[in-house]
């Protein structure tokens, strides 16, 4: 038994499913998963001592690479000055404030430590602010695992959910509706039939979870205009695409684009901890406001703003300049286009999605025409992405080990780091085509 199938062996005694976090368990693509016990720069190594190139970017918090040495040096510094205080410190409003440099709209910010904790609060407070019950999210989209977000997807027009996890009491379940993504026809009809009793519409400001699938052009403004005209707000959930797809997030990139679309509330996580539990939910003051201890909603957290996870996140953003975004996307497009190519040359069909500087790429005759939604993502050739992966790993490059994720770069992504990815890239190829 090799090193690796040992640790799994001996975490499966231990931990469910030997993971802490199921996506790591290498459920769709199959075989054992790695160990890590180290990272660098563009560079994971497992407990063997193999070394890969990464490109899961701990799901998206490592920007800047991993262990950046200036990120590393603010956290031991903030670690040595103490853990955690249950009290505030100086650096939580300098985050708070880097947040709102980025992103003006998000007039006033709370932290918390998870993505999850984010959105929950950011319902709660879209219900406590309009006094309404029922929320919209798109099928497909992830908003963390709180009971009301874990909603299942209904096809085409929407359908009261059943729930998507056991455990989740179907009357949460029932108080969110789910729409298939970027179609205006089931947003229209769901409105015109329960309008006056939704709260808020929550969307990724861009698809990341099922692969990247942006919103289509106008799609956000589009949102943002039917909420208003129902009295309903709308949360953009920027945990994965907030200060990874452009230096303001997709609402940047939207803002960019000539789609300047202020939702009412937004949620951060991931880059903003730079690799540490730090997370935020964001918005229009007059909403943001209603938070205790000022307002009636409530909302609390023993470890929130925690010093060394701010130290991590504040650290990362103040590294995060326009060279680091630009050397992101220049190897985005790199491999994007490699693999395109290599895929093409092994006749596997394909698609690139782009988001920013997010991209996924989607196998199979199905979705060469594009992937708007969740239900034709559903369609990629899910073998041929499972054959490609373990390929890719054996030639040590570390993908995400799902179809349904994009493709995470690092400012650390140096040359030497693209060309063992771009040299991988045509055996990975012929492998998928060949699955
Ligand atoms: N929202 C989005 C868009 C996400 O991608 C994620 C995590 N992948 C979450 C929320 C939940 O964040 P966390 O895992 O930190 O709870």
């Amino acid at each position: 038994m090799s090193r690796n199938d040992d640790l799994f062996e001996r975490a499966r005694g231990v931990i469910p499913g030997g993971v802490n976090s199921p996506v790591r368990a290498f459920g769709s693509v199959g075989g054992t998963p790695r160990f890590f016990v180290s990272a660098s720069g563009p560079t994971v190594t497992d407990a063997e001592g193999r070394d890969y190139v990464d490109l899961v970017a701990s799901w998206g918090p490592a920007l800047v690479g991993h262990a950046h040495p200036e990120v590393i040096a603010a956290v031991v510094e903030a670690a040595g000055r103490g853990l955690s205080f249950g009290a505030s410190t100086p650096a939580e409003t300098e985050l708070a404030e880097e947040i709102r440099r980025r992103v003006p709209i998000a007039e006033k910010i709370r932290l918390v430590s998870t993505g999850t904790e984010a959105t929950m609060t950011a319902i709660r407070l879209a219900r406590g602010a309009t006094g309404r019950d029922l929320l919209v999210k798109f099928a497909g989209h992830y908003h963390g695992h709180s009971d009301g977000l874990l909603a299942q997807a209904g096809s085409g027009l929407a359908t009261l959910a059943l729930p998507g996890s056991a455990g989740v009491p179907a009357a949460i379940a029932a108080q969110t509706l789910v729409v298939r993504y970027n179609d205006r026809a089931a947003l229209e009809a769901v409105f015109a039939e329960h309008g006056e009793r939704i709260a808020a519409v929550i969307t990724e400001a861009a698809g990341a979870n099922m692969g990247v699938v942006p919103p289509a052009p106008g799609f956000t403004a589009f949102l943002r205009d039917l909420t208003r005209r129902h009295g309903a707000l709308l949360i953009s959930d920027e945990v994965l695409t907030g200060f990874r797809s452009g230096p303001s997030g997709y609402w940047g990139v939207l803002r960019d684009a000539g789609e300047d679309v202020a939702p009412d509330l937004l949620t951060f996580g991931k880059v903003v901890g730079g690799g540490l539990p730090v997370a935020a939910i964001a918005g229009r003051a007059e909403v943001m406001d209603l938070l205790a201890p000022l307002g009636p909603v409530y909302q609390a957290g023993t470890l929130s703003g925690n010093p060394v996870a701010v130290a991590a996140g504040l650290a990362t953003l103040r590294l995060a300049d326009d060279a680091v975004y630009a050397r992101i996307t220049a190897a985005a497009e790199t491999v994007s286009h490699a693999a395109s190519a290599a895929l093409t040359e092994a006749g596997m069909p394909h698609v690139v999605q782009r988001a920013g500087t997010l991209f996924s790429v989607f196998f199979g005759a199905a979705v060469v025409d594009g992937v708007p939604d969740y239900e034709t993502a559903t369609l990629q050739d899910a073998a041929a992405y499972a054959a490609f992966f373990h390929a890719m790993l054996d030639a040590g490059v570390s993908l995400p080990p799902s179809a349904f994720e994009a493709w995470f770069l690092t400012a650390a992504h140096d040359d030497a780091a693209l060309e063992r990815i771009v040299s991988a890239l045509p055996g990975a190829a012929r492998a998928a085509t060949a699955a």
